[in-house]
């Protein structure tokens, strides 16, 4: 097959491992950074370009968009979707999965376990928002953050009307969430590829801080889930329509509860956490599931 990775860097370690499995499966692969991508948006026959050059006769695409660039990644993405291309995840999934208040409103309708979570426009409703997560210690985040950046712990009621009314200057989107304290610090990455949870690590804050990502200094090591959670693991990539994420739970009194859904999972941490060949099993599902045109939505918004 040819398969594309859409990527802005191919030294990056989940490019890099995506690639080298896809050759040894015997697949010819190209990293294509789609912020240099351009399009075609033609009824007949839409097409994508680079650098001078037609992108054509792909099988399938790997998406890769980073946070900051979503909106660009994801027409591309849509692109290669109109094209009949296969995409590992498709455009819109990618969308919603970014928009952290869309993906608990989609999860909360299907039953997943959440956080109480919160969300208010007008600063005349701050007292109220937080008596309806149960007060402080609450955690305030950016609807578009990511790796643990845009995300506070409120320890005081104070503390959360002062970060309520800064987010609110800034004019940024935020909620208001109950923080899970018997997390102790810990959540658990379950990293989802079709049906299966196929590798899942638990990370741990570093010392005095809650935030559990990888990127602020967390810690990893390999674990074992309960069927409990492996079912919502799988569960909650089903309804956010992704083929291949991480999904991140807490481990709560009330049982497991989704905090997030990642749509570019990374793949040095969880490989390197579980010796899993992660990247493998992602490719192994691209050949059995990438038909052309096989793509829900085609490309629609
Ligand atoms: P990001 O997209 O920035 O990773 P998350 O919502 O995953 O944002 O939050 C980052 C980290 O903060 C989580 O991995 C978790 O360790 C911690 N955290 C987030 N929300 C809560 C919460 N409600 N209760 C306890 N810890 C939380
Ligand atoms: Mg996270």
């Amino acid at each position: 097959m040819k398969i594309g990775i859409l990527s802005r860097n191919r030294k990056l370690y989940s490019t890099k491992r995506l690639a080298t499995a896809a050759e040894q499966r015997g697949h010819e692969v190209h990293v294509i950074n789609h912020i240099r991508c351009y399009m075609n948006i033609a009824s007949f026959k839409p097409s994508i370009h680079y650098d001078g050059k037609v992108l054509s006769d792909f099988d399938a695409i790997i998406p890769r968009i980073g946070a900051s660039v979503t909106f660009y990644g994801t027409a591309v993405v849509r692109q290669f979707e109109m094209m009949g291309v296969f995409s590992l995840n498709e455009s819109v999934a990618i969308s919603r999965s970014r928009d952290k208040l869309r993906s608990m409103q989609l999860l909360a309708r299907k039953g997943i376990g959440l956080p109480v979570t919160g969300f208010a426009n007008s600063p005349a409703d701050t007292d109220d928002l937080l008596d309806l997560v149960g007060g402080a210690p609450v955690v305030v985040k950016l609807l578009e953050g990511t790796q643990g950046k845009g995300i506070v712990l409120a320890e005081t009621r104070k503390a959360a009307e002062s970060v309520v009314e800064a987010f609110r200057g800034l004019n940024a989107n935020f909620l208001v969430q109950e923080f899970v304290k018997e997390a102790g610090g810990a959540d658990i990455r379950c990293f989802v590829v079709g049906d299966k949870v196929v590798a899942a690590m638990k990370r741990q804050a570093q010392e005095g801080e809650f935030r559990s990502n990888l990127h602020r200094g967390g810690s990893a090591q390999l674990i074992k889930i309960t069927p409990e959670e492996r079912s919502t693991a799988v569960r909650a990539a089903k309804i956010m329509g992704l083929n291949v994420s991480g999904v991140d739970l807490l481990r709560s009194n009330h049982g497991p509860v989704v905090m997030e859904v990642n749509s570019s999972p990374g793949l040095q941490g969880i490989e390197e956490a579980t010796g899993k060949d992660v990247a493998s099993l992602i490719i192994e599902y691209i050949e059995k599931n990438s038909k052309t045109g096989s793509n829900r939505t085609r490309g629609k918004g």
